[in-house]
């Protein structure tokens, strides 16, 4: 896939997602305040760059952890298992939690990552997700916040990839196939 040539299509820019991420910052630090501490926990890889700006426009105490989760699954039907291949360092049992998601389109890894660690009896949890892919979606699944609503196109950059590159792009960008 990745050898076929593509063009990258600048989509939406570093000045819009600082823009977005302040104002999650802000409604994120109004809905937690008081929290003794907030664990902020980014799920791998996408999420490593988003979770670098939101965190520094969250007025609160923080701690931030990772997790990885895999989702394997046929494409041709709904059915999908999700695994974690990387879990958390610390405990959340008790404490403010706050799951920060690349994009959620499908829908199946962000609900089983909540369904997974609802059960470790945090005190509260909710997930903000940068990306939202509304009209992809095979199960429920709703993040508290969400950065952009987006169009069934594949994204890159800011953190997503294609093929493992573009991770670096301080913008997110459409792929194109020149061959279609
Ligand atoms: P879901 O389980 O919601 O279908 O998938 C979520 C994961 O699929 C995301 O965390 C992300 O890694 C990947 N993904 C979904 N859509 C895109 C996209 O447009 N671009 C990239 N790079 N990854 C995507």
């Amino acid at each position: 896939m990745s050898d076929r040539a593509y063009e990258i299509t600048p989509f939406i820019t570093a000045k819009q997602i600082a823009a977005r991420v302040e104002e999650l910052g802000r409604e994120i630090s109004q809905s937690f305040a008081g929290t003794e501490k907030l664990v902020v926990v980014g799920l791998l890889r996408g999420s490593f760059v988003f979770i670098a700006d939101l965190i520094r426009e969250i007025d609160l105490p923080c701690e931030v952890d990772f997790l990885e989760a895999s989702s394997y699954g046929n494409d041709t039907t709904s059915s999908r298992e999700v695994r974690i291949m990387k879990d958390l360092r610390g405990n959340i049992g008790g404490r403010d939690v706050l799951v920060v998601e690349d994009i959620v389109d499908t829908g199946h890894t962000i609900s089983k990552v909540m369904e997974m660690l609802k059960a470790r009896g945090p005190r509260r949890i909710e997930c903000c997700a940068m990306l939202d892919k509304p009209s992809r979606r095979e199960v429920e699944a709703k993040a508290s916040w969400t950065g952009f609503e987006i169009p069934d196109k594949f994204v890159i950059g800011y953190g997503l990839d294609f093929a493992q590159s573009h991770r670096n792009l301080p913008y997110i960008g459409t792929v194109k196939f020149t061959d279609e």
